[in-house]
């Protein structure tokens, strides 16, 4: 077994079950991609068993801080049962769950989706891509599922010096599934969606505008950046009598024109507009256009903290013009998923568009991604997606 000795202190964050060490704090040591490798401190303590990856600035990623335990099969399957099984005492209330979270869920660079009876996954760390047939099997044999998707096509793959895959790792056939979502019907294909096929993240938050669309009585509801208009379908839930995705995919917004009719409402209660959101906000602000409720759910502007500055400009920019489109008392659900804002400085960013915009607002909730997507003690990186709901004043 290869060894990684650390600098002086650097296994400080070891020690804290943080489970990332990066190129710098390492002293000596060198392995292949994806090997296990024994993380020792300078004065030769065991602190972790690892993955290595040689071309990444996260060089090494702990699969376990317990030095009698070993990274095989059996590894495996205990940690994706105890996810199952996280998954299970949630009781999330869909047929889409996020089954298994990286880091939050001991398995660092893994992002496994369930969707009714298939699976999708992203290999995203040597570590996992190593040991991908071993993990295929154990999915599979944990959830039940015969079919197992691959969609390792993240950009972050190119960090860690992979190449992208995609296609059936277990199991073929049909790519094209539906779930079941808060009693909406909601369809997805793993082969051609975002990520892993779906934005599960948003399922709690998208109930949630339901409600506030029925408690507030909004009538004109602007979903932006809609993807399939999972806030459409909820806000048309909730009783409202317009609604409006804006989006700059086509396929997406086709999707979200099925998704209106799958749940039974009347096609002239929705619009699909291809456009960039921020042209499009401008434009409907110049023709007096007004909203009783506003969805702002971007990409990640920020997908680093170096990022975080010019994003900031950006999620100020729709924040202000949102605001300045809503009607008075209106809701505006904003949302960052970039890591490098946290729920602190999205606030202020917000605080800063409604100062722009000369008005106040009531924060209604703070809101996060569903529970499903864990967010643990020792890891605070892991945390993505932060927004609020604020009541224009
Ligand atoms: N709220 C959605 C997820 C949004 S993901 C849900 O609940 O499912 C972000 C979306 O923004 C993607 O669909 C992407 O196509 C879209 N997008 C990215 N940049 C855009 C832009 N400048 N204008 C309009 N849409 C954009």
């Amino acid at each position: 077994m290869k060894v990684i000795r650390l600098r002086e202190g650097k296994e400080r964050s070891l020690l804290r079950r943080h489970p990332w060490v990066f190129a710098g704090s390492i002293a000596k040591g060198q392995a292949d991609a994806g090997e296990t490798v024994r993380v020792e401190s300078d004065d030769g303590k065991f602190l972790a068993w690892a993955a290595f990856s040689p071309s990444s600035q996260i060089r090494v990623r702990a699969w376990t801080f317990d030095e009698s335990e070993r990274v095989d099969h059996a590894f495996f399957k205990r940690r994706i049962g105890a996810a199952v099984a996280l998954r299970r005492r949630m009781a999330v209330e869909s047929d889409g769950v996020r089954l298994i979270h990286g880091e939050a869920d001991g398995l660092p660079g893994l992002v496994v989706d369930r969707y009714g009876d298939l699976l999708s996954a992203q290999f995203l760390s040597a570590g996992t891509e190593r040991f991908k047939s071993t993990i295929a099997d154990v999915l599979l044999q944990a959830t039940g599922c015969t079919r197992l998707y691959e969609r390792s096509d993240s950009g972050v793959r190119a960090l860690e010096g992979l190449e992208p895959v995609t296609g059936w790792l277990r199991g073929e056939g049909n790519t094209e599934v539906t779930i079941r979502e808060h009693g909406w019907q909601l369809t997805l294909d793993v082969q051609e969606g975002h990520k892993t096929g779906f934005y599960l993240d948003q399922r709690d938050n998208r109930a949630r505008l339901a409600d506030w669309v029925r408690r507030f009585g909004c009538k004109r509801v602007l979903n932006c950046y809609s993807y399939t208009g999972g806030f459409s379908v909820a806000a048309l839930a909730g009783g409202a009598e317009q609604v409006v995705s804006v989006d700059s995919s086509a396929p997406a917004l086709a999707r979200a024109t099925a998704h209106v009719a799958l749940n039974g409402h009347d096609p002239a209660r929705h619009q699909a507009l291809d456009a960039d959101v921020n042209g499009y906000l401008r434009e409907a602000l110049k023709s007096g256009e007004r909203f009783d409720a506003i969805v702002l759910d971007p990409p990640k502007f920020a997908p680093t903290a170096a990022h975080a500055e010019r994003a900031a400009r950006a999620y100020k920019d729709i924040n202000r013009l949102g605001l300045k489109l809503l009607a008075p008392g209106g809701l505006l659900l904003t949302f960052s998923c970039s890591g490098g804002i946290g729920a602190e400085l999205f606030h202020k960013i917000v605080a800063g568009a409604a100062m722009d915009a000369q008005v106040d607002g009531a924060i209604l909730a703070r809101l996060e991604g569903a529970p499903d997507h864990p967010t643990t003690l020792m890891f605070p990186e892991g945390e993505y997606l932060k927004g609020l709901a604020v009541l224009k004043q």
